[in-house]
């Protein structure tokens, strides 16, 4: 198994970059990747490249025999397996691996729901918590895609609310089977997976997982859904008729299948924060294709700065993102190396994992949110062509949408994002508040900051204001609501919006930095610019939201000294972005790609 056993784990887990240092060596970045994990880039690359997007229009129409067939050969290549233990039929790779094939394989959303629901959802359940038995008779199937798998938890009338599900189990007379009964509602792959995840509460209270075969008796898939976009996915509901499943395919324990459905999802979030990435670099560079040909007023559209101003926008996104996954997936290696003779124990694994579920979180709301960013300039940037069903901007932009509201909507996962915190912060895995309390004495006495040295010295100043400020904002609404904060979901969702955009900065800095020591200011100058584009934004954001944090926190005098030390903390000189970008911008253009260096 290929680990990252050069990189320190973090001091502290999951949330510990809002208030630890960390140096450019100690986060992995793409710079990083072995030569194995560029081999395994390449193949998925080419995998998407001369499969998949030859196959789009057919799967578009429902042809699901294309798309066994390409589940098929993913498996075949190596690319579903890399999550699974090797005597399963697995290759068990690290989450390195795992990001990057969910990154490169994405060109076409309607394949990478399907490859991503089979391989994450659809089969990790068991490979985390299924019995011997219940591994040597599913997995090898799964791993190698001759199988495909499906994950039914949310119903008609709960989705978020997923443990509110009606669906029942009973056991049967003879004590040889559960029978279930209910419905499940949008289950991706379920037109033609063979497998299916299914969460029912046993004596209608004890929420349990079962792993249920397409051929059980009683078990019936619905009519397909008629979709806004991912059109070459297959979402279809469930039916449950006195289901008949064996007891030796409940998985994990009887009434802790919550462990099961939420712990899935954080590998399920980081594989979709990746792929949106991958997805935004594809838009961008169907964007730069069409705006190098496209002429207006005498010139092609890629010469005008408000086209070039998007082409860097979306550039120094996916520097940003790239950053920030890859930083996370490095983190969890470390921690699974770090493991010992355990890094083979799936148990273990999840659990470190588990650590880093606000990462995980982070990864998925901005992910989703910079496709949609993505997908629709991209349209912009194709005029009325954008608007019409020949040109791939359209399917793209409707494909991207699902994002923001699958592996948990993004107004939950800013909740998961705030709420682990203080969680973390409450029972001490993570000493936020004494930071918290650090600050404001340091805010109070009026301590400067020490003078920061190096190319970047201003960036990573800036990187430490900003965390300065979550906290700041994050303590003064924290005194005032106390554990009721929990009920103040505006006030949460802008605390996750400054600890999202914080991890992004940091992320982009310490990657820039890293390239600086390496290569020189020089070579790294299209690194830096991006990472300033992406800064400025992103401080402005941070800034706007703490001042709604505090606005819904205080009021008075009170308000108006808290103000004033905000005014304090996020006090800089702009960055000449217009220039950057145009040097992005440049750079794309000649090249017709997305470019590091
Ligand atoms: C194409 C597609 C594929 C899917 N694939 C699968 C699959 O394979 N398996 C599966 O089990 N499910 C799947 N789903 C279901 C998906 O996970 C749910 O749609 C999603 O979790 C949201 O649930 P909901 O639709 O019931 O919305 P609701 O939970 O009703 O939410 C509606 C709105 O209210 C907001 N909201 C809800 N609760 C809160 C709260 N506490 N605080 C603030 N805001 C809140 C939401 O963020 C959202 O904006 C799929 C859905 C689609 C559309």
């Amino acid at each position: 198994m290929a680990t990252i056993t050069a990189l320190p784990t973090a001091k502290i887990s999951g949330g510990g970059f809002l208030i630890e240092e960390r140096t450019p060596e100690e986060v992995f970045t793409p710079e990083d990747f072995s030569d194995q994990h560029l081999l395994i880039a390449q193949t998925a690359e080419e995998f998407a490249n001369k499969e998949i997007v030859p196959n789009i229009e057919k799967m578009e129409h429902k042809d699901f025999s294309v798309t066994r067939e390409l589940v098929r050969k993913a498996g075949e290549l190596g690319l579903s397996g890399v999550d699974v233990p090797e005597q399963y039929g697995g290759t068990q790779l690290d989450k390195v691996t795992s990001a990057i094939i969910a990154d490169r394989i994405a060109k076409y959303g309607g394949f990478s729901t399907t490859w991503g629901a089979h391989t994450c959802i659809g089969t990790l359940p068991i490979v985390y918590f299924g019995t011997e038995e219940q591994k040597k008779k599913y997995l090898p199937g799964l791993a190698t895609g001759t199988m495909v798998g499906a994950y039914a938890l949310s119903e008609s009338s709960s989705g978020s609310d997923a443990l509110n599900c009606r669906a029942r189990a009973k056991l049967s007379a003879d004590g040889k089977y559960y029978l279930l009964n209910g419905e499940k509602m949008w289950i991706t792959n379920a037109g033609f997976a063979d497998l299916f995840i299914v969460f029912a509460k046993v004596d209608g209270e004890k929420f349990t997982a079962f792993i249920v075969e397409r051929g059980f008796p009683g078990f019936t898939v619905g009519a397909e859904e008629h979709k806004m976009g991912i059109r070459g996915s297959s979402t279809c509901p469930l039916i449950l008729t006195d289901c008949k499943v064996p007891v030796e395919n409940v998985l994990g324990e009887i009434g802790k299948g919550h462990h099961i459905a939420f712990n899935v999802l954080n590998v399920g979030r980081f594989k979709l924060g990746a792929g949106c990435i991958g997805g935004a670099r594809n838009s961008l560079e169907s964007a730069i294709a069409y705006a190098k040909q496209r002429k207006a007023f005498g010139k092609v559209i890629a010469d005008f700065g408000l086209v070039q101003e998007k082409l860097a926008n979306m550039a120094a996104g996916i520097f940003t993102g790239e950053a920030m996954a890859y930083r996370t997936v490095g983190m969890m290696d470390a921690a699974i190396a770090h493991l010992g003779a355990a890094h083979d124990d799936m148990v273990q694994v999840r659990k470190v994992i588990d650590e880093y579920a606000i990462e995980c979180s982070i990864l998925k709301v901005w992910g989703s949110e910079f496709i949609n960013s993505a997908v629709d300039e991209t349209v912009q940037i194709y005029g009325g062509y954008g608007f019409v069903e020949e040109y791939p901007a359209e399917r793209a932009y409707r494909d991207a949408r699902i994002n923001r509201i699958f592996e948990g909507t993004n107004e939950i996962n800013r909740l998961v994002v705030t709420g682990f915190l203080l969680k973390r912060a409450m029972t001490g895995q993570l000493p936020l508040m004494a930071a918290i309390k650090k600050l404001m004495d340091e805010v109070l006495s009026g301590a400067r900051d020490e003078g920061l040295a190096g190319p970047l010295a201003e960036e990573r100043r800036l990187v430490a204001a900003a965390k300065k400020v979550g906290l700041f904002a994050a303590g003064v609404a924290t005194q005032k609501y106390m554990q009721a904060i929990q009920d103040q979901q505006e006030i949460m969702g802008a605390i996750a919006n400054m600890v999202i955009d914080t991890y992004a900065i940091e992320s982009a800095v310490l990657r820039a930095e890293k390239l600086v020591a390496r290569n020189g200011e020089t070579s790294a100058a299209n690194a830096i610019a991006m990472t300033r584009v992406y800064l400025a934004g992103a401080l402005e954001r941070i800034e706007s939201a703490a001042k709604s944090v505090i606005a819904g926190s205080a009021e008075g005098d009170m308000l108006r000294s808290q103000m004033a030390i905000l005014r304090r903390l996020t006090k800089y000189e702009p960055f000449d972005t217009i220039a950057m970008r145009k040097m992005i911008a440049a750079r794309v253009i000649e090249t017709g790609k997305y470019q590091v260096v």
